[in-house]
């Protein structure tokens, strides 16, 4: 089965979707039964069965099937964010008294959940690379953590050597595939354990709707899904779910279209006496760039580019100046977006970071690249460099 049918048509011959071209929204918070025993028999594989809202329906269940055929993973549990999935992903791996690794920059929030899970005696260490991992792991180690291409960063890992270094010391690996969709990227068959991916970015393609997925055995997600996914609560809604079908349907076209415009513009930018670095693994000058096309069969459109500057004043000008590119968090809708993370956070945290003043995120979108580079070219201007 190829990645496009999956998008396209998997799940959709079936008798319940009626030869409907977009499958059914079932919008009921409920399902009713002829028995009470059939009732009593469906809670208890509750994970499987459609019985209520915060459990699962067919409209989810479908995104799910097709998130899972997608990441080659057994089954995909849906959520009603990419935080909720991450953090019921984490919960469910760790107990009172055991530690995390973090492998390379995570996204934020990811971080700050770690962080609040010390409070139930889970501990955590970042570490930048599997030598560090060497020094920092405990006897009590459960799980490792990671992202390639890291956040903001863009650093890439060798996924099978990260897992490979997990599985001799008896870690769960579970990672952050958003950057890539599984149409680049498909981290479980290079023996992840669990993928999660925040479906708000270009899966859902249009930048409206907020949703989660986690995928990987039915040993490890059937436990999470009777449990954290029930307790927590952070549910994705079936209108949700029919916008998340509705973005597969065109995600391979749009990705070849934002790997063709994110590298033309990443090429511009590379090139500009005004720019010091461009943080792109699709560009031969990036340092995982040999490792990512192993493992990757393509490049998204986000990355962050290092202004030649140490002035927040003139990271703003840039920012300003821009026509095309709008300024707002989040990626991987149509329309292209800016944000420079020094401009959001307090100096002192930001030194302590390492994140350059002049750091800018951009997310290219679906607009021509012609465009997106003039505006670009005329916004360097605007702070004085000149190509
Ligand atoms: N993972 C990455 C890499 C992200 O950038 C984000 C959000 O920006 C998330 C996870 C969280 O996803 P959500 O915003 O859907 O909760």
């Amino acid at each position: 089965m190829d990645d496009e049918w999956i998008c396209g048509r998997l799940g959709e011959d079936e008798p319940w979707v009626l030869g409907a071209v977009n499958p059914p929204v079932f919008e009921n918070s409920l399902f009713t039964f002829a028995t009470a025993q059939a009732l009593g028999e469906a809670i208890r594989n509750e994970d499987e069965r459609y019985v209520y809202w915060r459990g699962t329906n067919p409209t989810v269940d479908l995104a799910q099937r097709k998130l899972a055929a997608l990441e080659r993973g057994e089954r995909a549990k849906c959520f009603g964010s990419g935080m909720g999935a991450i953090s019921a992903t984490i919960s469910s791996l760790v107990s009172a008294g055991d530690h995390v690794l973090v492998l390379g920059a995570v996204y934020g929030p990811t971080t700050q959940f770690l962080r609040y899970l010390e409070k139930f005696g889970v501990t955590h260490t970042h570490v930048g690379d599997l030598a560090e991992g060497d020094s920092a792991i405990r006897a009590d180690t459960r799980l490792l953590y990671f992202e390639s291409p890291s956040y903001m960063a863009y650093a890439v890992v060798d996924i099978a050597e990260v897992t490979g270094w997990a599985r001799e010391r008896g870690l769960v690996t579970v990672m952050d595939n958003t950057w890539s969709t599984p149409i680049f990227q498909k981290p479980l068959t290079m023996g992840v354990d669990l993928v999660v991916h925040s479906l708000s970015k270009y899966i859902g393609g249009h930048s409206d709707l907020v949703g989660g997925v986690v995928v990987g055995s039915s040993r490890l997600i059937r436990p999470l899904a009777l449990t954290e996914y029930q307790l927590y609560g952070a549910a994705m809604s079936p209108h949700d779910a029919a916008k998340v079908i509705k973005g597969l349907r065109t995600l391979p076209v749009r990705m070849a279209a934002h790997q063709e415009r994110g590298l033309a513009v990443a090429a511009f930018l590379a090139g500009h006496p005004g720019v010091r670095a461009v943080n792109h693994p699709g560009l031969a000058s990036h340092p995982g760039h040999a490792i990512a096309t192993r493992q990757m069969s393509g490049f998204s459109s986000l990355f962050s580019i290092e202004l030649a500057t140490e002035s927040r004043e003139e990271v703003a000008t840039f920012l300003d100046k821009l026509r095309y590119f709008r300024i707002g968090v989040s990626w991987g809708g149509f329309e292209s977006l800016v944000n420079a993370p020094a401009l959001s956070t307090e100096e002192s945290v930001r030194a302590t970071m390492g994140i350059p003043v002049g750091l800018v995120r951009l997310s290219v979108g679906l607009e021509p690249a012609d465009t997106l580079i003039k505006d670009l070219g005329l916004a360097l201007e605007g702070m004085g460099r000149l190509a």
